[in-house]
């Protein structure tokens, strides 16, 4: 006997041919860095080490979580059709700004 597999967003059982898995990944992006005169003339190893003083004062869990987090889940292809056509909106919208 097989698994039964319901959609993680509406609850339709799912079969081997409409089940879709969506794996989202929200990664912190790095800014582009800008060195200018001021930052050549600090103490390099003491802002190194004001850094990582700082990264030990947070919790590790949410530090990673701010950096970088995953979601997984499964969907019939009706949600995938739906979030598709959400995403592609939500895309358009960000290159007409
Ligand atoms: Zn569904």
């Amino acid at each position: 006997m097989s698994e039964i597999i319901l959609c993680d967003r509406c609850s339709s059982l799912l079969s081997s041919k409409n089940t879709y898995r969506l794996i989202i990944t929200l990664q912190q992006t790095a800014g582009v860095l800008e060195v200018n005169q001021s930052d050549l003339k600090k103490d390099l190893i003491e802002e190194i080490e004001k850094t990582i003083e700082e990264l030990n004062a947070c919790d590790p869990k949410e530090l990673e979580d701010d950096i970088h987090i995953s979601f997984s889940a499964v969907l019939c292809k009706r949600c995938r059709d739906k979030l598709v056509e959400r995403l592609k909106e939500a895309s358009n919208r960000q290159i007409d700004e």
